[in-house]
């Protein structure tokens, strides 16, 4: 039995067998080649196992995002029987008597730089989807593919570090737990595995990995942050046993579904959950939200290989707005940018990527892939109670921007005789020091505030979220953070706006009462933890001091 320690961020835990998780960047190394049928023979057999599994990744794509989003695998399969792009490869094993691989991977290189340097955007962006099917066939090549795809079943998912773009893209059905050597709790990763209500632990070091292989048995306690690696029988007993008592913890909380989110001395505050995608919903009516609080938009972006287009974008919202009924829905434009990175905005390499060109800075610098995203918001608006919500702002001015082109497009649908909702809320995201400080000059622009204590807390105390060494520093009960957080509260309500929370703090339930103290209107969390919230707040009376 061995055990890694590292930091839990999703209190639950899972027994299981280990997978330890392959980039599909594999490297490739060049080997010099004399059977160049025998080398082609393979590069036919690959090419045919990846056209295969598109054929299956399309056919899932199509029941679970639709035709639009769906149809970029149908791409990809045309391309890997692309003539120029076969004829390279060809030639390259022919005349240079190398290996399948390399030639996969040369041509791949070749290939995308010449996309990239063109002018069209459309063509641009092919570079990502030309690396990716020549990543695929030589994951084919040489018999490797992703986690899930090489055991089968579910497992635990053990990796150096997760991008929120690997983490997405992940079969969820199939994951027991995450564990990672490196990675911090604010990170995206993290706060995906909260959404998913899958166990993870960060930071366990990168030693873990040469320790452990493909199909150990382990336990990952996201309780206590370990990682146990075959397990005596005690322990795993003893593990049974506090899973069974978890989901019976679970079960109590169930019988909260349909109760008042009312204090003892009956001060009501709205709980609301925060979601990734339109796959989601189902927890959160399960667990009976009064709403969604935030959706984050960005991982529609993240999922494509390409821009998400308008009709593709619209579909999605109109599906979350039309499952949650008369719920407010609360969509966040995209926050791309800082560890939210997708190839095909081709951003230029920052020093300083969560001080960069990030959120609403991207959307003002692109303006029509905003305009894009605020036309499909608006078209889905009628069918259901649609809020619009702007990241990271930091000035007036941002917000008049935003506002002026929220205006152009609404009379532009008009125009073109396309309906959308007039009460449609806009709001902000209070993450910045700026925007709370001057919160008194924004609150009477907007309908809400929603306090993204993520980030508020990284800027504020000046510690980057996604270092695990700065931990002890980014501390999220900060008196600086709550001073914040109040004083937003305050100009929000003295300007006849509404405030909530849906950064990770808003699901702590030891600041519950303070947050109700000071007036916040919404809490917004992951699905697993509306239910706990409700808990904390029927047991709190605000009379007794
Ligand atoms: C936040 O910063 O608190 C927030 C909710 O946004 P994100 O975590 O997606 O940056
Ligand atoms: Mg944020």
């Amino acid at each position: 039995m061995t055990e890694f320690t590292g930091k839990g961020v999703y209190g639950a835990a899972a027994i299981g067998r280990i997978s330890v998780f392959r980039r599909q960047d594999i490297a490739v190394k060049r080997v010099r080649i004399t059977d160049t049928e025998k080398e082609l023979a393979r590069l036919e057999a690959a090419k045919e196992k990846a056209v295969a599994q598109l054929g299956e990744i399309y056919e899932k794509a199509l029941k679970e995002v639709g035709e639009a989003n769906a149809q970029i695998f149908e791409i990809h399969m045309m391309m890997v029987e692309d003539e120029d792009y076969n004829d390279a490869i060809t030639e390259m094993i022919q005349g240079q008597n190398v290996n399948a691989e390399y030639a996969v991977a040369a041509t791949a290189d070749n290939f995308a730089e010449m996309f990239s340097s063109m002018d069209d955007s459309y063509m641009q962006a092919r570079a990502a989807d030309v690396k990716d099917i020549s990543n695929r066939i030589i994951a084919c090549l040489t018999d490797s593919g992703t986690a899930q795809q090489s055991t089968g079943g579910k497992v635990i998912i053990c990796a150096d570090d997760l991008a929120p773009s690997e983490t997405v893209s992940l079969d969820k059905e199939n994951v027991l737990a995450f564990v990672t050597a490196h990675g911090s709790s604010n990170s995206h990763t993290a706060i995906l595995a909260r959404n998913m209500n899958i166990p993870a632990i960060i930071g366990v070091g990168e030693a873990f990995l040469q320790q452990i292989s493909d199909g150990d048995t382990a336990i990952a306690d996201g309780f206590a942050g370990k990682l146990i690696v075959h397990p005596d029988a005690d322990t795993l007993a003893e593990y049974e046993q506090k899973m069974q008592q978890e989901a019976e913890k679970r079960r109590l909380l169930q019988s909260l579904r349909g109760k008042e989110n009312v204090t003892l001395d009956g001060t009501k505050i709205n709980i609301y959950a925060n979601i990734g995608s339109a796959d989601n919903i189902g927890e959160v009516l399960l667990n009976d939200a009064g709403g969604i609080g935030l959706f984050r938009s960005e991982f529609l972006y993240l999922e494509s290989t390409d821009y998400p287009t308008e009709d593709a974008q619209f579909q999605v919202y109109k599906r979350v707005l039309e499952s949650m009924g008369c719920k407010k829905v609360i969509i966040r434009t995209l926050d791309i940018g800082a560890d939210k990175q997708a190839d095909y905005f081709h951003l230029a390499k920052e020093e300083n990527p969560a001080l960069g060109l990030r959120a609403v800075r991207l959307c003002l610098t692109r303006q029509e892939v905003f305009r894009t995203q605020l036309r499909a918001l608006y078209r889905a608006s009628v069918y259901g109670r649609l809020g619009i919500m702007f990241p990271m702002i930091t000035s007036v001015w941002e917000l008049e921007e935003i506002l002026a082109l929220c205006n152009a497009v609404k009379a532009e649908l008009k125009a073109e005789g396309l309906e959308y909702a007039e009460d449609t809320e806009l709001g902000i995201m209070i993450e910045t020091p700026a925007a709370a400080v001057i919160s008194d000059l924004l609150a009477p622009m907007v309908d809400f505030f929603s306090v993204g204590t993520n980030d508020l807390t990284q800027y504020t105390l000046a510690c980057d979220r996604q270092n695990p060494h700065l931990e002890r520093f980014c501390d999220p009960h900060h008196e600086a953070i709550l001073r914040l957080i109040a004083m937003a509260a305050k100009n929000a309500h003295a300007n006849g706006a509404w405030i909530g929370i849906c950064g990770e703090l808003a699901a702590d339930t030891s600041l519950t009462e303070a947050f109700l103290r000071m007036g916040i209107d919404e809490l917004s969390v992951s699905p697993s933890f509306v239910l706990r919230v409700r808990d904390a707040v029927r047991k709190i009376d605000l009379n007794q001091q």
